[in-house]
């Protein structure tokens, strides 16, 4: 069975839950062995999610950081220009080719 937060947050409401449910005091070292495990298992279903937040920002995407970059470049006669969050290389509207920027100023968040 594959684990989602939906049947791991199933999992965590059904633990002991009679005993939560009566108000009576679940075993604390039963829980926290439980927990523990369940913690691993719910982390590997989370941490999809940051990874690719992490990936993001590696692979030049839009990203929430003020420190952006308009990035210039120039192909096939064409000339057009793009905001990154790093000087990364653009693809030619034209031939395709990936393209390094002729020039990058580094612009902040306000001056949009
Ligand atoms: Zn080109």
């Amino acid at each position: 069975m594959t684990n989602t937060v939906e049947t791991l947050m199933h999992e965590a409401l059904d633990y002991e839950a009679e005993a939560f449910d009566g108000d009576a005091a679940a075993n604390a070292a039963d829980l926290v062995d439980w927990f523990a495990e369940w913690r691993e298992r719910a982390k590997a279903v989370v941490r999809p999610v940051s990874e690719r937040a992490g990936a993001d920002a590696s692979a030049c995407t839009e990203s929430e950081e003020p420190m952006r970059y308009l990035n210039r470049y120039w192909h096939c006669g064409e000339e057009w220009e793009d905001t990154w969050s790093c000087m990364c290389n653009d693809k030619c509207p034209v031939c395709g080719a990936e393209i390094e920027p002729v020039e990058s100023e580094a612009i902040s968040e306000e001056d949009g």
